[in-house]
């Protein structure tokens, strides 16, 4: 059993790489990826620790890509998450040249959030709260606002809690939000264009929160088909199909498309530590996710 999709506290996560390694091992898995989202600053810390205990330890990214070629309803760009594998950590490489970028429009968007946010009424919100409220500032994110507006503002989106966190992703931050600012990312097809015969292996996140404007689980095969379609010719090796917060015959209806695509059904649970209630490492949210270690061994022939 493998996780492929964990975050720590370099991004929006709560555990520290080495805490996320002891869970793991406690779990019983044979590997793990850390995937944090737009950078590798816990990458180092994550290796050693798992050298130490002898894990499987695989050096990934979650990338905030667009995908113009499955455009959104209301024609916006559609936002698309791409978990990178066997990623490399030399700062000149095309690949960290990328993601480099990726943090300073992340940073961007932000300062833009949060500038809208205080002229809709959240006058103690700054950036700085919204730093010095974070773990670590490697990759600050829409969490992080959200966190920092219940803590300053309970009177206007109710204290710290699972619910009003959700809430506030609905009605301020989320896509459809009053103060939603799209980032300016690279598509899909540029990222890996620019780092072809890196090594590096692509796997499209939770493609059923990407691609899908409705979650009607009658329509998942039929919304997905034309999207897994073109992946292959565009760089992209897989799809996390065996994803934690999927009930397990959705999974396996997503294996079963990922495969019948030709592509690698990768998966992991999302674990955020305390910043998303209920999800165990390795074993999701339902507590029934089985990720073979299989998979990590097709991965690896992809590269
Ligand atoms: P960011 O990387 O700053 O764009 O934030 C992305 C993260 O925000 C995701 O990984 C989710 O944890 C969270 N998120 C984004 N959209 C929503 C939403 N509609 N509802 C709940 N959480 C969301
Ligand atoms: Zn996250
Ligand atoms: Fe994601
Ligand atoms: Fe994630």
């Amino acid at each position: 059993m493998i996780d492929l999709h964990v975050h720590s506290a370099y991004s929006d996560g709560t555990e520290s790489p080495r805490r996320l390694v002891e869970l793991a091992v406690a779990a019983k898995l044979s590997a793990l990826a850390l995937t944090d989202h737009d950078n590798t600053n816990g990458q180092a810390e994550f290796l050693t620790a798992a050298a130490e205990v002898g894990l499987r330890a695989i050096s990934g990214v979650e990338l905030s890509l667009r995908d113009p070629r499955f455009p959104r309803p209301d024609g916006r760009d559609r936002s698309v998450h791409v978990l990178a594998y066997f990623v490399t950590l030399d700062e000149e490489s095309p690949f960290q040249r990328l993601v480099r970028e990726m943090r300073r429009d992340r940073e961007a968007r932000n300062r833009e959030l949060i500038a809208r946010l205080v002229a809709e009424g959240f006058t103690r919100l700054n950036y700085d709260e919204v730093v010095s409220r974070a773990e670590r500032p490697d990759s600050l994110g829409r969490p992080h606002i959200a966190n920092a507006m219940m803590e300053l503002h309970p009177e206007l989106v109710g204290d710290a809690t699972t619910e009003h966190r959700q809430r506030i992703f609905d009605e301020w931050l989320g896509s459809e939000g009053r103060v939603y600012v799209e980032r300016q990312s690279p598509s899909i097809d540029t990222f890996t264009r620019a780092t072809a015969g890196s090594g590096i292996v692509y796997s499209v996140a939770h493609p059923h929160l990407n691609y899908r404007d409705r979650s009607d689980a009658a329509t998942l095969e039929t919304d997905l088909a034309p999207v897994l379609a073109t992946l292959a010719e565009r760089g992209v090796r897989g799809v996390e199909s065996y994803y934690g917060s999927l009930s397990e015959p959705l999974r396996r209806r997503l294996v079963k498309a990922t495969r019948d695509a030709g592509l690698i059904p990768t998966g992991g649970s999302d674990f955020h530590g305390a910043n998303r209630v209920g999800i165990e490492l390795g074993r999701g949210l339902s507590g029934d996710l089985r990720v073979p270690d299989e998979i990590l061994d097709e991965l690896i022939a992809a590269r």
